[in-house]
């Protein structure tokens, strides 16, 4: 069924599916093992920085995001009460070689999903085939598995086992078996679509208020979805609550649970109650992370994306670093071959960099400048914002998330591709 020099990647999501992109780029041989008996484009909205979109771009893919998603052109930042804190461009717009996308989930999936049968050939993903453990020795690796109705299926040898089976890692399980659940960082979020007429510049990416009482990230992911000019808009609701929603990543969500914090959020750039009532779906999703790992390579199999370093999405970093594991895992294996040497060399650079990157989500994300603003106002309406804090501080909190995600404008142009 499959050469024992095949690099088996478990898992057909964002990083999965790059992952196999990126081999198939440097002219080695995957297939991609997914639990699910057919994917779906399931999900949310994404955003994508320019760090992220590099990758993608570089993969040839600009045509196909430009066609689904949005070019974000400014990330701005109000307080509960409308009041604008602080405004930034983005992307091209700010100057940058890529673009920054927002998008829909399920249609960043499907880009990467047709490209992968397309070149790579429809029989390289194979579905209905959940990863249960993978045994090695000096030759290669055996991944095991079982069907959707719990069935054993037959094993499978490889050269290497990359598993980019997400937030619920049956691989990472199986190296750091006594590891917990993940850690709940005390808020819940609702997210939800609705098809809206464009508010500010038509790609802008809004984030407003305060954890506290209620924060919304609120971006448009698609453009004139029904040839008259609206757009689909995705917001995501978060609130501090001490009890976590259940991970499941298509749980429905209720309204009555968190629409009251955002009664009186009728902005004249957006009525935001009024939106949120105007979704279809709304989903519940708790933020949660885990503590990064001192290594994610053992010997012939590693972890990438969510199943190596999940972090609470707070920085639009969470596609973008399973992107960038991706691309430099494919890089090394294309430089020092398919094996350990390889699978050393992106652990000794990738944990280091997704560490930061993780703790930093925690404490210091971009979003660190509504807490600045909320707790020195206390969350009431100011005369003047300079009184509260200086431009020069909410600016270093930006560069600071940049340098430490890899995205900061000059180091990223002067970086060279990883493949
Ligand atoms: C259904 C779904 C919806 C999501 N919606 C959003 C969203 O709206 N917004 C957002 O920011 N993030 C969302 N995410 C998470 C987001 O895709 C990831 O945080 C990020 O893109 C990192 O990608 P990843 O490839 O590491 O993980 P994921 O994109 O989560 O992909 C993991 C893949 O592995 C598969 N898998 C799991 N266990 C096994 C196993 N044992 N064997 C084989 N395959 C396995 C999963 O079915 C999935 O296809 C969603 C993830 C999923 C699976």
């Amino acid at each position: 069924m499959n050469s024992s020099n095949d690099v088996i990647v478990l898992g057909a999501g964002i990083g999965g599916l790059t992952l196999a992109l990126s081999l198939h780029q440097a002219g080695i041989p995957c297939r991609v093992y997914e639990a699910v008996p057919e994917l779906k484009p399931l999900g949310v909205g994404i955003n994508l920085l320019p760090h992220a979109a590099r990758e993608l771009c570089e993969l040839g893919l600009q045509p196909a995001l430009d066609k689904v998603g949005v070019r974000t052109k400014e990330a701005v930042f109000f307080t509960s009460h409308g009041q604008l804190v602080f405004r930034e461009a983005s992307g091209t717009d700010a100057g940058y070689d890529w673009p920054q996308y927002s998008i829909h989930r399920g249609d960043l999936h499907a880009v990467l999903l047709e490209a992968v049968r397309k070149r790579l050939g429809a029989d390289r993903v194979v579905c209905g085939h959940r990863n249960v453990g993978v045994d090695q020795d000096e030759q290669g690796v055996l991944a095991h598995f079982a069907a959707p109705d719990g069935s054993t299926l037959e094993s499978v040898r490889g050269a290497v086992a990359i598993g980019s089976d997400g937030i619920h890692s049956v691989l990472r399980k199986q190296l750091y078996p006594n590891e917990g659940a993940p850690r709940y960082s005390g808020v819940n979020m609702w997210r939800g679509t609705a098809v809206h007429k464009p508010f500010l510049s038509g790609a802008s990416m809004v984030r407003a208020g305060w954890l506290d009482l209620g924060k919304m990230v609120i971006y448009p992911i698609r453009d004139n979805v029904d040839g008259q000019g609206n757009q689909l808009i995705n917001w995501v609701a978060e609130i501090h609550a001490p009890q976590p929603a259940l991970q499941d990543w298509s749980r429905p969500g209720r309204l009555e649970d968190f629409l009251p914090a955002f009664k009186d959020w009728h902005f004249d750039w957006l009525d935001v109650p009024a939106l949120i009532r105007s979704s279809d779906t709304i989903l519940e999703y708790p933020m949660v992370d885990q503590d990064p790992l001192p290594r994610w390579t053992h010997g012939r199999v590693t972890l990438l994306g969510d199943a190596a370093h999940p972090m609470v999405p707070r920085g639009s970093n969470g596609a973008g670093q399973a992107i960038i594991d991706a691309r430099y895992l494919a890089g090394a294996m294309k430089e020092l071959g398919v094996g350990t040497a390889a699978l050393d060399a992106y652990d000794a650079v990738r944990v280091k960099a997704t560490t930061e990157v993780v703790l930093t989500n925690r404490s210091n994300p971009p979003d660190t400048i509504l807490r600045e603003v909320f707790e020195r106002s206390g969350g009431k309406r100011f005369d003047r914002l300079e009184d509260i804090v200086t431009m020069a501080e909410l600016q270093a909190i930006s560069d600071n998330y940049k340098r430490v995600a890899g995205y900061d404008p000059a180091a990223l142009k002067a970086r060279p591709s990883f493949l």
